[in-house]
């Protein structure tokens, strides 16, 4: 059984493959207990050219608070949202974030400011050490506003640099900003996730990797979610429970779990 998967995708997502109650379904069938929609919402200069700010947000607005109801006895339905480049525009985050009733917000970077999403960008004519300073330095920012719940996927360029590219990053060149990022989120309050969608891809590992989980235990983090970041019924749970194995293995005795922003606990 898998106990939680707070990290998903239907089709209010512009690149989501399965309708919400598709999704719904394949969880109670998996017989998962805590399960998030968390539909993207991408803020920011370069949003996907198929994705629909209004649509998005009157979607889920409309679809998830019914299939709570729906399926009330049968899984603990969370109705969440993945915020990305939330610090590109305060003011109408600020707004989304007054005006829906989230249970959960993944604060996520999918690009940069003046790049686009890390999967369009080219590099062989790239700087990738600076473009992976400017990653961090935007997680910092963001962690530093801290309006979500986790942050999401942190080292996500690593997908394309290395996974698709080849390209090997060092991170301990990072190690300081890393450090400045886990405990400004330790002092907001924040968490971090574990994003098993790497185990999927060519890249092969999560997001993050075992050694910046094991130090914001160690800085004194205590907020971890797992989500599978399926974006279609197959992958739903998917890597859930490498995901807890990492997480034990890390110091985790307990992952979170959101309820209208507020962090409840599952022990593992
Ligand atoms: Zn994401
Ligand atoms: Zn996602």
């Amino acid at each position: 059984m898998i106990p939680f998967d707070l990290h998903t995708h239907c089709t209010l997502s512009f690149d989501g493959k399965s309708s919400a109650e598709d999704m719904v379904k394949r969880a109670v069938e998996l017989g998962i207990k805590h399960y998030a929609l968390t539909d993207h919402i991408d803020l920011g200069e370069f949003p996907d050219k198929d994705f629909d700010l209004e649509a998005t947000v009157a979607g889920a607005k409309e679809q998830i608070p019914a299939l709570q109801k729906k399926y009330a006895e049968s899984t603990e339905l969370l109705y969440g949202v993945e915020l990305g480049q939330a610090v590109h525009d305060r003011e109408l985050t600020e707004k989304l974030l007054a005006e829906n009733d989230y249970d959960f917000v993944i604060g996520s970077t999918h690009f940069i400011r003046g790049h686009e999403d890390f999967y369009f960008l080219n590099y062989t004519d790239t700087d990738v050490p600076e473009l992976m300073r400017l990653y961090f330095e935007e997680l910092l920012e963001t962690a530093e506003w801290g309006g979500f719940d986790v942050m999401g996927h942190i080292t996500y360029p690593l997908r394309y640099i290395t996974g698709d590219h080849g390209i090997d990053v060092d991170l301990s060149r990072y190690r300081a900003v890393i450090d400045e990022i886990l405990k400004t989120l330790i002092k907001n309050g924040k968490g971090i996730e574990i994003n098993t969608s790497g185990l999927r891809q060519k890249y092969g590992r999560m997001f993050p990797d075992e050694d910046i989980l094991r130090r914001y235990r160690e800085l004194g983090g205590e907020i971890l979610t797992i989500g599978s970041d399926a974006h279609c019924t197959d992958d739903l749970g998917k890597g859930i429970e490498e995901g807890i194995a990492a997480a034990k293995r890390a110091g985790f005795d307990r992952i979170a779990v959101f309820i209208g922003r507020v962090p409840t606990f599952v022990e593992i």
